[in-house]
């Protein structure tokens, strides 16, 4: 486990600004002398005491309420002291420089970004996961991910990791004793039902997987962009999704000449959508420096929305369009004006002409998925409302959000890509249990790869590069 220095660190642990109540933070090995010093009192640990907070020359400061946590239980596993105050800026600074001078000797530092957590997992209060999910609970920015941080910070995801680990340790465990005893080797693999097991553990960690990436849209969100050509409503779209005025509509083709983005939420999953400068050949340097911007954030996009007018569509400018959009990304054709159709008396999508129409096959839908090259159709009206709630759901869909997962822990991209690290040592395990001469020690070595990948998750190896570069994304304070 890496080690770090202990001296005791303090920060203001709310946010900045006013606020009722303001606290400081102190974390370190042992707080009685500086608790001493500054309250002049010996302090009771997990009591609520009040008291009068003085600068050096005994003038008072605040009053308010000291909490004494004595290490080892406390949030950091050390001793941990909160001053809670009346939440103003300048009160505040002046409690955090009296606890500075007081702590003195004792080398009593400002905390890093996150250094409150990071001494938490590394004196193993929580795990590298839940570590993680503390700063995804406060950055969450829907119900649902905030539900989902907390399942993960309560150990869910944790959880099922550890259990995949030790059901893979026990297997790696028969194999390496059966490595003692050659003549066993033979029979290894049918005694114990080696295939059969690792073929289970490799089918449960395909489910975790599955929901790993549920967790991770909860996250991350989606970068959904709209392309097509100036003057299709591609603007409007954006106002009628997020419903305000943000991106500016008006009816000379080009206006938009730099991106907008807006974050809506669709069942709790956070969608960045990006209006990008409409997509055409031009002479007007401003406006193709936007094109040039559009088409890298349609390189980046999880899910491009190829806006057309529902009059027009697929013309010669729309299928040069569509010929450039990237394979790897789902793209969802969307036509719009429908309110425009020579009989649109009913607004419905249904009104679409028969080649626009093919989209309504909901099986179709339920396929998508984030690397497969997948188109969907749609008809609606920005103008109207009309299809936008299909449009929405059509969204979550192709991005492989699938809504009856019940409130999965979040997940990272970092443990995204430990869970297929982990089956791909599995897969080469696997391949090395089917052969007839089949080498056990070969198969050891991949179960013990695979045990490592796994357990990067919850931070059983890690490295400080690793850490440092968890944690300093955290808040100071936490
Ligand atoms: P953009 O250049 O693709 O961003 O297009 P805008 O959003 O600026 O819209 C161009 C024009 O089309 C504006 O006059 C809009 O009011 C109009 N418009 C957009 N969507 C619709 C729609 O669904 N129906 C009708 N009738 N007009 C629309
Ligand atoms: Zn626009």
């Amino acid at each position: 486990m890496t080690s770090y220095s202990h001296q005791p660190i303090i920060a203001i642990a709310t946010a900045p600004g006013r606020g009722g109540i303001g606290v400081v933070r102190i974390s370190g090995r042992d707080l009685s002398a500086l608790a001493q010093s500054l309250f002049g009192t010996p302090l009771q640990p997990r009591h609520a005491h009040y008291l009068p907070f003085k600068d050096a020359q005994g003038q008072p400061i605040d009053a308010g309420i000291v909490l004494y946590f004595k290490g080892p239980n406390s949030y950091t596993g050390e001793d941990v002291l909160e001053l809670q105050g009346h939440g103003g800026p300048a009160v505040l600074r002046r409690l955090l420089e009296r606890c500075l001078e007081a702590g003195r000797n004792q080398e009593l530092r400002h905390a890093e970004p996150g250094e409150f957590t990071r001494r938490a997992f590394l004196n193993e209060r929580l795990d590298l996961a839940q570590a993680e999910a503390v700063a995804d609970l406060i950055d969450a920015s829907s119900e649902a991910a905030a539900r989902s941080a907390m399942a993960s910070l309560s150990g869910q995801f944790s959880t099922h990791v550890n259990a995949l680990a030790d059901r893979i340790v026990h297997l790696r465990m028969l194999v390496e004793a059966t490595l003692d005893f050659p003549e066993e080797e033979i029979d290894f693999l049918e005694k114990y039902q080696a295939g059969a097991t690792l073929a289970k553990i490799r089918d449960d960690l395909a489910d975790l997987t599955r929901q790993a990436r549920q967790g991770m849209i909860l996250r991350e969100g989606l970068q959904v962009v709209l392309a097509g050509q100036p003057n299709v409503g591609k603007s409007s779209l954006l106002n009628a999704l997020a419903g305000d005025e943000i991106a500016i509509v008006t009816p000379i083709a080009g206006t938009t000449r730099d991106k907008v983005a807006q974050q809506i939420h669709i069942q709790g999953v956070p969608l960045h959508i990006i209006d990008t400068a409409g997509l055409r050949e031009t002479e007007d340097t401003v406006e193709s420096i936007g094109i040039a911007r559009s088409w890298a954030e349609i390189e980046k996009a999880d899910v491009i929305v190829h806006l057309q007018d529902a009059r027009t569509h697929n013309d010669e400018l729309d299928s040069a369009i569509t010929q450039r959009l990237p394979a790897r990304t789902p793209v969802l054709k969307v036509f719009n004006k429908i309110d425009l159709l020579a009989d649109a008396a009913s607004n419905k999508p249904a009104t679409l002409p028969n080649d626009l129409a093919v989209a309504a096959d909901p099986a179709a839908a339920s396929t998508g998925s984030a690397d497969a090259h997948v188109e969907f159709r749609l008809g609606i009206s920005a103008k109207t409302g009309a299809g936008l709630d299909d449009l929405r759901h059509k969204l979550l869909d192709i991005a492989g959000w699938n809504p009856s997962t019940e409130s999965p822990w979040l997940a990272r991209e970092r443990h995204l890509r430990a869970l297929s690290l982990t089956a791909e040592h599995l897969e080469l395990a696997a391949e090395h249990a089917s052969h007839n001469d089949s080498v056990l020690d070969l198969f050891a070595e991949e179960l013990r790869l695979a045990h490592d990948d796994l357990c990067a998750i919850t931070g059983q190896f890690t490295s400080d590069d690793l850490l440092g570069e968890i944690f300093s994304s955290f808040c100071i304070g936490k």
